[in-house]
C-alpha cells in the first residue's frame, strides 16, 4: 500500500479523497494555488504546498509543480480527482516516469478515450452499441452531408476532444449542416487545439445512462451498476439518481455484461464510466470516462461501496477480491449539484459565504469544502457542495430530498438550491418521465 498520497485537485473531492485516504490509514498532502490558501482541503491534509498563482494553468494544471511537490514531500502516489489533470495522459505518464504511481488508469487508455473518435472505433470493434454516425472522422463537408442523408436529420457535429459540451453543434436540415460543421470545427479548434469533428445522429428524447465500472490488474471486471444524468443543462449535469427510474434489472445486467467484457478484453484497469444514450429500450455508447465522476456517490450509497478507496486498493496492485454477483444494490439514491450560480441566469455568484448549515439526518451525506466565512474565487468550477439523499425507494428518496433541501442553508452567496427544490416538487421528475432535454425546458418555463 501507498505510504504518502498527494490530492492533485481542490474543493469537495479533494475532501473526498482525503477522506479514503485517513480511512485507510495513508497521510495525505494538500497542493493548492494562493487563492486557496484558506481553503479546507488546505487545512485538513496532513501537509500542503503552495504550486502558484491563482489561474489553474498556473497552479492545479501546473504539472511541473505537482509533481515536484510530490517529490518534495515523499508522496509515493497522486490522485487527480476530477477535472484538472485527471485525465492527462502526458501527466499520467509524467507521474509514473519519476516512479509515483497514478491512480488511475494506463496513460495508453487515458489518451485512447480521450479521443473520442478512436473509443468508438475501439468500442465498435468490441461489440458495445454506438449512436448511428460516421465511422471516424469527417474529412470534409461532403462527407458530413453524405452520412447525414444516410442516419437522417437531426445531426450533431461533435468534436473529437471533446468535454464539457464545447464543440457539439446540432443540424435539423442539410441547410444548417455547413454552418453546424463550421461553428463546431472552430469552437473545438479554440477549446481543444484540434478541430478533428464526426458526426452522430441526434436523438430526440433519450435518457444519459451511464455504467460505473472498477479493473484490477489481475484481469477482473465488475460494474455497480447505472446512473441516470438525464437532468442536465447545456451539456451539463445538475441532478444524477442511481439506478435509473427507466432501466430494469435485466437490461441493467446485460449492459453490464457487454461493457465489463469489451474492458477486460481492452485489459483496462481502475475506475471508469462508460456512457450511454438510452432511448426506446436502446444504449447508445457517446463516450468513456476514465477517472472519478462528480456523480460516483449516488452509486456508493446504493452499492455500499468506497469508490476512491477501491481506486487506491487496485492503483496499489490488490485485486478485486470479490465478483460481480457479490454486487447488490439497494435502494435509491439521487444527488443534486450546489453550484454558486444564480438559479435563474446561470451567472457564477462568488463572494463570501456569512453562514453555512448543512442538511443532515438519516440517509443525507453533504460533500462540500465550504464553511462559514469562506470566500468562494471567482477562478474555478462554480459547484460548492453535492447534497445526496439514499432511501428504500425513489418516492421515499425524494421526500427525503425535499426535506434536506428545505434544511440546506448557504448564506451570502445565490446558489443552484432554488432550482433543485422546484425540481422535486415537478410531477414529471417525480414520476421520473424526463430525457435529457427535459430540464431546458423546465428552467425556461419556471422561471
Ligand atoms: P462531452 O464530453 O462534451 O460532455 P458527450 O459526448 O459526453 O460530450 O455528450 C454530452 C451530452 O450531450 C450528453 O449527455 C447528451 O446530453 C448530449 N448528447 C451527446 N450526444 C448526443 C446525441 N447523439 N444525441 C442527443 N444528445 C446528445
Amino acid at each position: 500500500m501507498f505510504r504518502k498520497i498527494l490530492i492533485a485537485n481542490r474543493g469537495e473531492i479533494a475532501l473526498r479523497v482525503q477522506r479514503a485516504c485517513r480511512e485507510l490509514g495513508i497521510p495525505t498532502v494538500a497542493v493548492h494555488s494562493t487563492a486557496d490558501s484558506d481553503a479546507m482541503h488546505v487545512r485538513l491534509a496532513d501537509e500542503s504546498v503552495c504550486i502558484g498563482p491563482p489561474a489553474a494553468r498556473d497552479s492545479y494544471l501546473n504539472m511541473a509543480a505537482i509533481l515536484s511537490a510530490a517529490v518534495v514531500t515523499g508522496a509515493d502516489a497522486i490522485h487527480p480527482g476530477y477535472g484538472f489533470l485527471s485525465e492527462n495522459a502526458t501527466f499520467a505518464e509524467m507521474v509514473e516516469d519519476h516512479g509515483v504511481a497514478f491512480i488511475g488508469p494506463s496513460p495508453s487508455h487515458i489518451r485512447m478515450m480521450g479521443d473520442k473518435i478512436a473509443a468508438k472505433t475501439a468500442m465498435r470493434r468490441l461489440g458495445v452499441p454506438l449512436v448511428p454516425g460516421s465511422d471516424g472522422a469527417l474529412p470534409d463537408l461532403d462527407a458530413a452531408q453524405e452520412i447525414a442523408a444516410r442516419v437522417g436529420y437531426p445531426v450533431l457535429i461533435k468534436a473529437a476532444a471533446g468535454g464539457g459540451g464545447r464543440g457539439m453543434k446540432v443540424a435539423h436540415s442539410e441547410a444548417e449542416l455547413a454552418e453546424a460543421w463550421r461553428l463546431a470545427r472552430q469552437e473545438a479548434h479554440a477549446a481543444f487545439g484540434n478541430d478533428e469533428v464526426y458526426l452522430e445522429k441526434y436523438l430526440d428524447r433519450p435518457r444519459h445512462v451511464e455504467l460505473q465500472i472498477l479493473a484490477d490488474s489481475h484481469g477482473q471486471v465488475v460494474h455497480f451498476g447505472e446512473r441516470d444524468c438525464s437532468l442536465q443543462r447545456r451539456h451539463q449535469k445538475l441532478l444524477e439518481e442511481a439506478g435509473s427510474p427507466a432501466l430494469d434489472a435485466t437490461e441493467r445486467d446485460t449492459i453490464g455484461a457487454t461493457a465489463t467484457a469489451a474492458l477486460r478484453e481492452l485489459g483496462y484497469r481502475n475506475a471508469g464510466t462508460l456512457e450511454f444514450l438510452y432511448q426506446d429500450g436502446q444504449f447508445a455508447f457517446i463516450e468513456m470516462n476514465t477517472r472519478l465522476q462528480v456523480e460516483h456517490p449516488v452509486t456508493e450509497m446504493v452499492c455500499g461501496v468506497d469508490l476512491v478507496r477501491e481506486q487506491i486498493r487496485l492503483a496499489a496492485g490488490e485485486p478485486l477480491g470479490y465478483t460481480q454477483k457479490d454486487i447488490t444494490f439497494s435502494g435509491h439514491a439521487i444527488e443534486c449539484r450546489v453550484n454558486a450560480e444564480d438559479p435563474e441566469t446561470f451567472l457564477p455568484t462568488p463572494g463570501r459565504v456569512e453562514a453555512f448549515h448543512a442538511p443532515g439526518g438519516l440517509g443525507v451525506r453533504v460533500d462540500s469544502a465550504l464553511y462559514a466565512g469562506y470566500v468562494v474565487p471567482p477562478y474555478y468550477d462554480s459547484m460548492v457542495a453535492k447534497l445526496i439523499v439514499h432511501a428504500p425507494t425513489r418516492a421515499d428518496a425524494i421526500a427525503r430530498l425535499r426535506r434536506a433541501l428545505e434544511e440546506f442553508a448557504v448564506v451570502g452567496i445565490k446558489t443552484t438550491l432554488p432550482l433543485h427544490q422546484r425540481i422535486v416538487d415537478d410531477e414529471a421528475f417525480q414520476r421520473g418521465d424526463y430525457s435529457i432535454h427535459w430540464l431546458e425546458r423546465f428552467v425556461s418555463q419556471t422561471k
